[in-house]
């Protein structure tokens, strides 16, 4: 069991973390956050984590960050995290991830493609993109008819059509 005393900050922190970070890094065209407020995500530290910095299970909007790694790294918190956002929006390290973590590292922030993590299950992901707005949602299941009988929440049944990818793991 790790001792709390290990850890570079609290959970507390973590969470504070991630509402300053969701604020400066992930908006929108309109200036909107893309990410879910802070009382709708569960950011914790993990002390099972021992093969990866952060996991982040999008659907269940939960992020966790190991124990061990950050005791030994304590200044890759940020970057772990920032790393682990985009995964709520995200799903694997393609293109998109890439553009992200370009926007991110333009607004001065430290975030790198390849944290030492496991991000996702291992199977394929279906990715659907918001023409309007470049919202992504993740599925690990695809949407019947392709997704085209589904749109994006936020642009609503007209402007929110969703344009579909198949993601390999
Ligand atoms: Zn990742
Ligand atoms: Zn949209």
């Amino acid at each position: 069991m790790t001792k709390r005393t290990d850890l570079p900050c609290s959970e507390q922190a973590l969470r504070d973390l991630y509402a300053a970070l969701r604020l400066k890094y992930f908006r929108g065209p309109a200036g909107e956050p893309l990410l879910p407020p802070p009382e709708a995500v569960r950011v914790e530290w993990s002390d099972r984590a021992t093969a990866s910095a952060g996991l982040c299970y999008p659907q269940q909007r939960i992020i966790r960050l190991s124990t061990h790694y950050h005791a030994r790294f304590p200044q890759d918190v940020e970057a772990t995290l920032l790393h682990e956002m985009i995964h709520l929006i995200v799903p694997g390290h393609g293109p998109e991830f890439y553009r992200w973590m370009e926007r991110i590292r333009a607004l001065g922030g430290r975030v790198q493609r390849y944290a030492r993590e496991r991000a996702l299950p291992k199977r394929a992901v279906w990715s659907y993109t918001c023409l309007s707005c470049r919202r992504s949602y993740a599925y690990s299941r695809r949407l019947a008819y392709g997704g085209r009988r589904h749109y994006c929440t936020h642009c609503g049944p007209v402007s929110g059509r969703l344009v579909e990818r198949r993601l390999e793991p």
